[in-house]
């Protein structure tokens, strides 16, 4: 293996940290602990998951976990729960877990949701505001734990060769937006993109977010290049990414690992996120 590994795992053990120690001096300041509210129906087993690690990750850093889960999904109760929460001066932050289940329009959930409170950047607002790149606002998680490991790499982006394959909202698109901002040159690849391989190759850095193991060979990656490898895929059991890592790792400069590379970064954005949610609500 050439590359060097961007370690998730050990850049977010230094940001839990740095959230702790914030979070204490908030709740010490404002005499309550910042809260966050998880929205979730039904019982998809990934959301299950996801959620009993963010109520970790909410223990582990002082931020009080609110669960709302409804055994159904039920488009009226979501979004009367959701526009109570809303409207709900003990909490700073909400999540609103997808997939929503049949019959639910996201978009009618997502509306119900106070854009101040929108930890995971997914209401239009938000949206816009990154898109704009108009000052402070809650980006999306996923692609925030990105753009941290890279910047904590000293990973340098500007006037950099970027492709991003992927165009999701919650995590190629605002990938995409993200680097844009930050001055790299940015190519978005996705399902009918023509001659794919091509298009990677050119890449100094190679970001996927596709949704399929192994997806991103040696022979679609240029040497030296930086690979950023959003994907979480269960192939056997055991957890693998978007980039085939054992022959990628031979040619890239620098590669994030699946498990232990972009995944232990997001639920830490997500507590930056509902900090910074909390202490804007405390100015205003
Ligand atoms: P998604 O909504 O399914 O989007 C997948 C994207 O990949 C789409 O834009 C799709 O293109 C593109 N794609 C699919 N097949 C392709 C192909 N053959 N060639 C080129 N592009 C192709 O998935 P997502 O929600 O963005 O998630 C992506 C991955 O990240 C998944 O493995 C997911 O589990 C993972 N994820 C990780 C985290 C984390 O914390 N690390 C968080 C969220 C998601 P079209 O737009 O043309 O369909």
């Amino acid at each position: 293996m050439a590359a060097e590994l961007l370690d998730g795992r050990e850049t977010a053990k230094a940001i839990r940290g740095e959230i702790s120690e914030a979070v204490r001096l908030f709740s010490e300041e404002s005499g309550r602990a910042p809260s966050l509210a998880v929205v979730r129906l039904g019982e998809d087993p990934a959301s299950v998951s996801y959620a009993k690690m963010i109520s970790r990750t909410c223990e582990q850093v002082g931020v009080r976990f609110s669960p709302h889960f409804l055994a159904e999904a039920d488009e009226k109760e979501a979004v009367e729960l959701v526009g109570g929460l809303s409207a709900d001066a003990g909490i700073d932050a909400i999540m609103v877990q997808e997939p929503l289940g049949g019959g639910v329009s996201r978009e009618a959930v997502i509306a119900a949701l106070d854009p101040d409170k929108d930890v995971d950047g997914v209401h239009p607002v938000n949206a816009g505001r990154l898109f704009q790149g108009a000052g402070d606002f809650l980006a999306p998680a996923t692609p925030s734990g990105g753009m941290e490991l890279l910047d904590r790499y000293g990973i340098a982006l500007q006037g950099k060769r970027a492709v991003v394959v992927g165009r999701s909202n919650v995590v190629g698109r605002p990938m995409a937006m993200m680097l844009m901002h930050r001055n790299a040159t940015v190519t978005v690849c996705h399902s009918r993109t023509l001659d794919l391989a091509t298009e990677c190759r050119r890449a100094e850095l190679l970001v996927a977010a596709i949704g399929k193991p192994g997806f991103i060979t040696a022979d679609m990656v240029s040497p030296g290049a930086v690979v950023v490898d959003f994907g979480v895929n269960f192939v056997e059991g055991k957890m693998v990414g978007d980039v085939a890592f054992d022959e990628v790792s031979v040619e890239a400069g620098w590669i994030t690992p699946v498990p232990g590379g972009t995944g232990p970064m997001t639920n830490l954005m997500l507590m930056r996120n509902v900090l910074k949610a909390a202490e804007q609500r405390r100015r205003d």
